[in-house]
């Protein structure tokens, strides 16, 4: 599919991450204002909830767009949602007639702030990335026990916390907890000083399903709203500890970060792939029906505090995983668990094959053994206070990018 030509001049330039072909989800406000549903075109928010308002949209199944969050049009399901992007792209698109009614709702995307475009149920992290988890697993088991006997298996996973899932540029004090070097005799509490990011995509639940129903991978798939970058920020000093039986809990509870567009599935439909080859043979219920991964270019950049030089330290891609969303979305399911309108599932990290190409630091860094020098000379193992940690990612279509926007945040001082 080529570049979908608007009305709007900078919504038709190929660099820019939001064109007329992705209209992805966000909540904004102006100064002294309240919170707005918005989408993102060219270089611009357009404001829907005063469109809505305005009789411009108008949805079948009524008003959904006042509430300053995405919930209720995800709560809908599939047959509303493509009825909004439909409407939004009649609107938009060159030669609609619709421009003069349209351009008054308007606004500059460097003169908004942006939220949290969406009530997060509840989240659970996955981890699907293989070579990042076998690099974990040489590091904190050995080569021998390195890919956990399930892996090739079940796309495993932990409950993590809704709670302090945050949007991108929410800095957030470095956590503390309990921490144990292998040769000290008794663990001490003070803040972690192997403080990581996690390169992740977050997959969330539009349409949710019973208690007791088993969803199939189909219909996983047509359960999901859409994606965003996700950063699972992770105390490795604290999780090393505390990890043995019952996986993450405080290491990764202080923190989540999520790109501030909710890009829809609908979006990156033309940029879907298949999986790589299953070395073992997956059980029935894990199949998948199609190519349910999807090419998306990432990449990890870091700033450290008073620097004006920013550091890209890998790059990798969303097809790196092994498992996709919709086949972590059946597998949550496959006990009858049931799954909510506005559940966030992370993928796990994103590793490629090589050193440039890891999703975390201590992959990186090879567990703090190889420190990493920047632009500006400064070295680093892990995260310092003060540092800026940004993803980004954007799938490449002709002649136009289906972006995410940043995903950044800042680490304070532990308080
Ligand atoms: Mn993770």
């Amino acid at each position: 599919m080529p570049l979908m030509q608007s009305w709007l001049d900078s919504a038709n330039d190929p660099a820019s991450d939001f064109p007329l072909n992705n209209l992805p989800y966000g909540v904004f406000s102006q100064t002294g204002e309240g919170r707005r549903c918005g989408v993102a075109i060219g270089a611009c928010v357009l404001d829907v909830a005063a469109l809505e308002t305005a009789g411009l949209i108008s949805l079948s199944a009524g008003a959904l767009l006042q509430q300053g969050r995405w919930n209720p049009l995800m709560a809908a399901g599939p047959a509303v949602w493509a009825e909004l992007r439909a409407t939004l792209t009649a609107l938009l698109q060159a030669g609609s007639g619709k421009e003069a009614q349209v351009r008054p709702h308007l606004v500059a995307l460097d003169e908004v702030r942006l939220h949290m475009p969406f009530d997060v149920a509840e989240y659970t992290d996955f981890y699907a990335g293989r070579q990042h988890a076998f690099n974990v697993g040489i590091m904190f088991r050995g080569p021998e026990n390195a890919l956990p006997p399930n892996w090739l298996h079940i796309p495993i996973g932990y409950n993590g916390r809704a709670s302090t899932v945050v949007v991108s540029g929410t800095d957030f004090h470095r956590p503390s907890g309990q921490l144990k070097a292998p040769d000290a005799d008794m663990p001490s509490f003070g803040p972690s000083r192997r403080l990581d990011i996690e390169l992740e995509m977050g997959a969330i639940v539009g349409a949710g399903s019973a208690m007791g129903a088993r969803v199939s991978v189909a219909e996983a798939d047509a359960m999901i709203f859409g994606y965003v970058l996700l950063n699972d920020w992770s105390a490795r000093d604290i999780q090393a500890w505390e990890y043995q039986p019952l996986g993450p809990f405080q290491a990764k509870a202080f923190a989540t970060t999520i790109s501030p567009w909710i890009v829809t599935r609908a979006a990156l439909e033309p940029f879907r792939v298949a999986a790589p080859a299953r070395e073992k043979p997956l059980l029935p219920y894990l199949k998948e029906p199609g190519p349910m991964l999807y090419d998306i270019a990432l990449e990890v950049a870091m700033q450290p505090a008073g620097s004006d030089q920013v550091t890209t330290l890998s790059r990798t891609n969303a097809r790196e995983l092994y498992y996709s969303a919709a086949q972590q979305l059946a597998h949550h399911s496959s006990s009858g668990c049931a799954m909510r309108s506005g559940d966030l599932l992370g993928s796990g990290t994103i590793s490629g094959p090589d050193k440039d190409s890891y999703g975390s630091l201590l992959e990186m860094t090879w567990g703090g053994k190889e420190p990493l020098t920047l632009a500006d000379g400064s070295v680093r193992s892990f995260i310092e206070d003060g540092d800026t940690l940004t993803l980004r990612g954007h799938a490449q279509g002709d002649g136009y990018r289906i972006g995410f926007g940043d995903c950044t945040g800042t680490v304070l001082p532990a308080a």
